[in-house]
Order: structure tokens, then sequence, then C-alpha cells
């Protein structure tokens, strides 16, 4: 079984879909979407042959080889055109190392209909890649596990314009709020305000990282409603 983080990305792969999932170690995602009949064909990406090794395991051991392509590959470059992918998953890594990916596979990833993106950290950096270059948010969904928050972000072709908060928090969780997602920033907030008030204990108050940290206490409280 998939865990709660890999269970949210699978829930956003289309019915029948092609599936690359890049960066996949385990290969847990496909290999279940596959054994599920969920998804028609899969290619595990992976950059590393520590990793590959990983896939080629759980595929055999699956029985998923005519369906399921283990590749060794940067990003994109473990997908070939006969693949006919349409879906692509990158889950569990920065949002910078998720950014760079889609920005050197710009030109191909162009072609596929929906990416479901899975950023540990910096959410932001990854919508802001987005908007920047021709996609839709069409979903956002958060998930709390092993003491982490996991964002999931659904884009497919078309245009973003985000304000500056949207950006930040996201501009589904921001109309919804949901608990897991208030919850998240709540905790944020708690820690941003024992920073300023440790800030304040030694008389740094004036100084720019204060100032830095003040303003997100109260983006974060404006976004909390
Ligand atoms: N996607 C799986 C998940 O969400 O559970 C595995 C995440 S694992 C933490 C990240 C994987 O991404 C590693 O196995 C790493 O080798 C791979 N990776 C990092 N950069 C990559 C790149 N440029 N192209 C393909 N894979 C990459």
């Amino acid at each position: 079984n998939l865990s709660k983080r890999l269970a949210l990305v699978a829930s956003f792969v289309p019915d029948n879909a092609r599936l690359a999932d890049i960066g996949s170690d385990h290969a847990y995602l496909p290999a279940n979407l596959l054994l599920n009949q969920r998804i028609a064909f899969g290619i595990a990406g992976e950059v590393a042959p520590g990793p590959l090794a990983n896939v080629e395991h759980e595929v055999h051991k699956a029985h998923l080889e005519s369906k399921l392509i283990a590749r060794l590959g940067d990003g994109f470059a473990a997908i070939q055109p006969d693949d006919a992918i349409d879906t692509v998953v990158i889950a569990g890594m920065g949002g910078r190392l998720i950014a760079d990916i889609l920005a050197s596979g710009h030109e191909q990833e162009q072609n596929y209909q929906r990416l479901i993106l899975q950023p540990n950290t910096d959410v932001l950096v990854v919508r802001a890649w987005l908007q920047a270059n021709g996609y839709a948010l069409i979903d956002e969904a958060i998930v709390y596990e092993d003491h982490h928050y996991y964002e999931v972000l659904v884009a497919e072709p078309g245009e973003s314009h985000f304000s500056d908060i949207e950006l930040h928090f996201g501009p589904y969780h921001l109309k919804r709020q949901n608990s897991v997602w208030q919850q998240h920033w709540h905790d944020e907030l708690e820690r941003i305000q024992h920073i300023l008030v440790r800030l304040q204990a030694a008389k740094k108050a004036e100084s720019a990282a204060y100032q830095a940290y003040a303003t997100q206490s109260r983006q974060i409280q404006e976004a909390l409603q």
C-alpha cells in the first residue's frame, strides 16, 4: 500500500494515463497504479543507478516488465517520444530541484496533459515556475504524515495569474482553508513567533532579519482566516 503522501499524488493521476514518474526510486507509485489497473503504462525515471536498481527490483517483484519501464536519465531525458506519455509525476524532492527538472525539460514537457508535482519544500518556487511557463494550476492538496506536511500541485497547460499571497500560500488553499493546511501555517506561525521573541530578547528588533520575520508573520495571519 502507498504512503498517505503517495496515495494523495496517485489520486490526481487520470485513469488509463501513460505516466512518467521522474525520480521514482522504488517505483512504488507507478507499480501500485498498474497493479490497481489505474494506468495503462509507466516509465520510472531515475538519474542515479542505486535507485534505478530499486525500480528494477520492484518491477520484477510485481511482474510488471511489460508495462513499467525503468529508465536511467536526468529528468525528462528518461522519456522517449514512443512512450506517448501524457501525465508526469515529480514527487518527494525539494521545490527548487523540481523547478530545475521542469526547466531543463521544458520543450518536451509542453506536450504533457498533466503535471502532478509534490515538492517537499519551496512550494512557491514551483508555483512561480508554473505561472512563468504556461501552466494553469488546476488543484492543490496537502497531507500530514510522519511529522511533515506534504503539498501536491496539479497543473495543466494554460495560464496562471497568482497574487503574491496566492503564490506563497496557494490559491485553492486560501479559498478552502482546510484544517491540515491551517495547521501547517499555524505551526509555521508559531515557529516564526518564537524567533521574533528571541530576537527581541537579544535586542535585535531593529534588524533586517527581524523585519523579514515580522512580515512573514503578518502574511501568515492574513492568509489564515
Ligand atoms: N518519487 C519518489 C517518492 O516520492 O517517494 C522518490 C523520491 S526520492 C526522495 C527522490 C529521487 O529523485 C531519488 O531517487 C533521486 O535519485 C531522484 N532524482 C533526483 N534528481 C533527479 C533528476 N534530475 N532526474 C531523475 N531523478 C532524479
